[in-house]
């Protein structure tokens, strides 16, 4: 048995699914220690679902400054001695954007091995499996020595229930706050819509949308099919929709049950972002893109025929 901490971000008590996946990943099949780490002072708040999702000890961590999230060194500093006090094998966290920076922190702090974007952990063999190479590849590694620092792939590891009673722990981190990195601001992205790394199914546009209006047509379908919208660099980077919608090694990982790309060559670069997608669709109007090898369903035409009789068709079924 290894005592696994796992990093939990939660805004006002509410913690992502994928978070919950990491809480079952780290649990695996009730073998290990699960210890929910996380800032602040909603432990009570979160208890509930923590200890649903199999967390055994919930830790409240302190740092000297009210407000840890401004200062990400104060947070890797207090999360390594956390690992520390509780002696913890490994602390696995989500590879999403703050879970890299956090998680690359902690590792380089503590001179542990760090792997990201994970896909399959056994924490008794110390194997792990994680995408390669913009997802070209899946590297097998084997940890030695301990402690590891882990990020799994967002939405890779399905949330599955088993109850525990949780006990909280509070942890005053006794760490000085360097002030030399300040989050002053934190701007929300101007997406809108549900966020492309939480949600189930994904509707994604590229370049051949044309402009951001044209992105309509997508969000009329996502609406219908409650969906997220997505995009391409090469659509972002023409001003069609925000860098908080792209998809791939530049943009954010995602793992919906289903992703429709329309309108998108299929460079490795998306495909990085997407390919553990459970279902593939494409909507292309070239039958030699290459989407149409990487994808389950294909749909051959223009997506500006296509995606409007798509919602057309599923309008009624859904209301239904
Ligand atoms: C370091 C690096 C990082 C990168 N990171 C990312 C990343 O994170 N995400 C990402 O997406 N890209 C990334 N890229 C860019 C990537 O290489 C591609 O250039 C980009 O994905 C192409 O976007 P696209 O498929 O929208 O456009 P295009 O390459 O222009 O392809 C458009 C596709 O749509 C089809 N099409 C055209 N008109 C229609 C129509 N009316 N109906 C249906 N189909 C139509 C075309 O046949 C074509 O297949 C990165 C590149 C580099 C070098």
């Amino acid at each position: 048995m290894a005592r696994i901490g796992v990093l939990i971000e939660e805004k006002g008590g509410e913690i992502k699914k994928t978070h919950l996946g990491a809480l079952t990943a780290a649990r695996q099949d009730a073998v290990n220690e699960v210890y929910a780490l996380l800032f602040g002072d909603h432990a009570e708040a979160c208890r509930e679902v923590l200890q649903r999702y199999g967390a055994e000890k919930i830790v409240a961590i302190k740092t000297p400054e009210p407000n840890p999230a401004s200062f990400p060194e104060a947070r890797a500093g207090a999360l390594g001695l956390a690992m520390d006090a509780f002696r913890l094998d490994a602390l696995l966290g989500v590879a999403d954007q703050s879970g890299k920076d956090m998680l690359a922190r902690v590792a380089s702090l503590k001179g542990a091995p760090l792997v990201l974007d994970c896909l399959e952990i056994d924490f008794s063999s110390g194997i792990v499996k994680k995408s390669h190479f913009s997802g070209r590849t899946t590297a097998t590694l084997r940890l030695n020595g301990r402690p590891w620092i882990l990020g799994i792939r967002p939405n890779i590891a399905p949330e599955i229930v088993h109850p525990r009673k949780a006990e909280i722990l509070t942890y005053k981190a006794p760490i000085q706050v360097s002030k030399r990195l300040v989050i002053r601001e934190i701007k929300q992205g101007e997406a809108g819509g549900p966020d492309v790394s939480e949600a189930e199914i994904i509707i994604s546009g590229g370049h051949p949308l044309g402009s951001a209006e044209n992105f309509t047509i997508l969000r009329d379908c996502a609406v219908v099919l409650g969906a997220a919208v997505g995009a391409s660099r090469a659509a972002v980077d023409a001003g069609f929709a925000a860098h908080a919608m792209q998809v791939g090694q530049t943009g954010k990982t995602v793992s919906p049950r289903l992703y429709i790309a329309c309108g998108i060559s299929g460079s490795v670069q998306h495909f990085a972002g997407m390919k553990t997608s459970k279902i593939i669709v494409a909507i292309n109007n070239d039958a030699d893109a290459p989407i149409f090898g990487k994808c389950d369903y294909g749909l051959f035409g223009d997506l500006f025929e296509v995606v409007p009789a798509l919602t057309r068709a599923l309008g009624p079924v859904r209301s239904k």
